[in-house]
């Protein structure tokens, strides 16, 4: 049997120093620093959560280039976050944190882009967030650099600038759940797969960005990813 039309390609994110990551699912934590907690309304530490995007809605980014997104539809408060992406080599269930890090391929700087008046109002009805979070283009990414090279990533400085102006900064150590404990919740919802991507969470300091402004995210360790909005 033939496909009745072509497949679409498979998403993959460039690896530093060469090759191809094969993109599966896009996992996403919600509210996994305290500050950025706090600034949505919510305190104390309350089990991990997470929604999805859908794979294709990746931007892979080249190290040193500024890739671009466009303004998406229906918004008027497109929010940046920037995160660090945690990606899946070596898929599984119920995985314990302590043996977490053998199921990392490698890391990647990322923006989980939002639309949040829409996020607003269907927190406010009760409904699902998918168009608020998981609309085309909503995840950029720069190039995945492989476990081998950087180590376990559970510290360093995470920072995000617009036009060159600060405006999220935290280190990877204030994460609420830790990309090992994550990994260790996120396996026993669903079996974990070769080329998952986990955004493990944002920081403090989420705000709205227009056309024509440039976004830079830093995680120590890995390429900066600079992304501009047209
Ligand atoms: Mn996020």
């Amino acid at each position: 049997m033939s496909f009745v039309f072509d497949p679409a390609p498979t998403v993959a994110v460039p690896v530093l120093g060469g090759g191809l990551f094969p993109v599966h699912r896009i996992y996403c934590v919600g509210r996994n620093y305290v500050e950025h907690a706090q600034e949505m309304g919510f305190t104390g530490r309350e089990p991990p959560f997470f929604f999805l995007k859908p794979a294709d809605a990746i931007v892979a980014v080249p190290e040193g280039r500024t890739g671009q997104i466009d303004y998406p539809s229906l918004t008027a408060n497109l929010h940046h976050e920037i995160e660090l992406v945690v990606a899946i080599g070596k898929g599984g269930r119920n995985i314990k944190a302590a043996d977490a890090a053998q199921h990392i391929w490698g890391y990647a700087v990322g923006l989980d882009m939002t639309r949040r008046d829409l996020q607003g109002e269907m927190k406010k009805a009760g409904r699902p967030w998918c168009i608020g979070k998981a609309f085309d283009q909503s995840a950029p990414i720069g190039p995945i650099v492989p476990r081998a090279k950087t180590g376990e990533l559970t510290a360093g400085a995470i920072t995000l600038t617009v036009n060159g102006q600060p405006r999220q900064s935290a280190d990877l150590g204030d994460l609420i759940w830790n990309v090992a404990e994550t990994i260790e919740h996120l396996s026993a919802a669903w079996a974990l797969q070769p080329g998952d991507l986990i955004y493990s969470g944002t920081p403090a300091g989420v705000a709205a960005v227009v056309r024509g402004d440039v976004m830079e995210g830093h995680v120590d360790g890995l390429p900066t990813l600079r992304v501009a909005v047209r």
